[in-house]
């Protein structure tokens, strides 16, 4: 028993020392990546719930990695938030954006792009004055961003101060809010009034299984309500069959998001996708 034990205690340990090394060469390895700025956004429309018009589009980040090809965000997003290395990506993303945002411009001047951002950027107030410097040196940037984040990580009430302060000073140069995943959080209706959203992004949950399950589709009713009451626009997610979309648009929801509309794709596909919606 006591070899088992000995035995056991020896490849929990050799575990525990093989995740921290593969963690460690994770970090290091996205600080490569962000060096070399292999941290790219793909675009994905946010289309008009009614007559199918693409107001903006959400970045969402990928690692164009040298050796793996593309990665997506479940595979380096949760190290680069609790490392602090998104804020760099993010900044990163923001300014391509801006290049990318000025040829848009040509085609679709009062298109926006919505960037994800985490609360604890938005507490930060160094960091705010960092995502204000850059939006005003790119006046394409100015009342064109969204900026969205999730209600997981804070909203403790000693942080609801910094990070009501933090969007107001980024309301300043433009900037809207947006508040994603909405419908799995915890912030209540009193939060919600404080933080005056301007849009509510309504998470798939909700939208996948709302067209066949009696219950979810109740959910999905009363959350489009009370977002509605709240005045803000709402955005439907994982929006993937012409059902849900119909079904969407119904309860008032004004805008989807989801692949029966697009997948996310590289900046050039959405530049060309767009310029062929303009011209038919
Ligand atoms: P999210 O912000 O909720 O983004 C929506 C996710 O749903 C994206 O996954 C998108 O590709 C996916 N999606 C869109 N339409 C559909 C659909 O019809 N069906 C289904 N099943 N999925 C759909 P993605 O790109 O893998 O991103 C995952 C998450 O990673 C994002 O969830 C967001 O929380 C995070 N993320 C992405 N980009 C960034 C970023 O630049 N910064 C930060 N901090 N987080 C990011
Ligand atoms: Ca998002
Ligand atoms: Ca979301
Ligand atoms: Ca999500």
């Amino acid at each position: 028993a006591a070899l088992i034990i000995i035995s056991l205690s020896c490849i929990v340990t050799l575990t525990v020392h093989a995740y921290f090394n593969w963690r460690h060469s994770l970090l290091n390895d996205i600080q490569r990546g962000i060096e070399r700025k292999e941290f790219i956004a793909y675009y994905q429309p946010i289309v008009d719930a009614n007559t199918n018009h693409w107001h903006g589009a959400e970045l969402l980040v990928r690692w164009n990695h040298p050796k793996s090809g593309i990665i997506t965000p479940a595979e380096f997003i949760p190290a680069a938030e609790q490392s602090g290395q998104i804020n760099q990506i993010t900044l990163q993303l923001l300014e391509r954006a801006a290049y990318e945002k000025s040829t848009i411009n040509e085609l679709a001047p009062n298109s926006y792009i919505s960037v994800n951002v985490t609360a604890s950027m938005i507490t930060n107030t160094d960091y705010v004055e960092s995502l204000i410097g850059l939006i005003k040196q790119y006046p394409v940037l100015q009342n064109n961003v969204v900026l969205e984040f999730t209600e997981r990580e804070t909203f403790a009430t000693a942080e609801l101060g910094l990070l009501l302060s933090g969007m107001e000073r980024l309301r300043e140069v433009g900037v809207r809010w947006a508040l994603d995943d909405f419908g799995t959080g915890y912030a209540g209706l009193s939060t919600l009034q404080t933080l005056s959203f301007d849009i509510l992004k309504i998470d798939r949950t909700f939208v996948a299984s709302s067209v066949t399950d009696a219950i979810t589709h109740s959910i999905l009713g009363n959350i489009a309500e009370m977002g509605l009451e709240l005045n803000c626009t709402l955005v439907a997610e994982g929006v993937e069959t012409a059902e849900e979309a119909e079904h969407v648009a119904q309860l008032g929801i004004q805008r989807c998001q989801g692949f029966y509309y697009a997948q996310p794709m590289p900046y050039t596909d959405y530049f060309a996708a767009l310029k062929k919606r303009i011209k038919t």
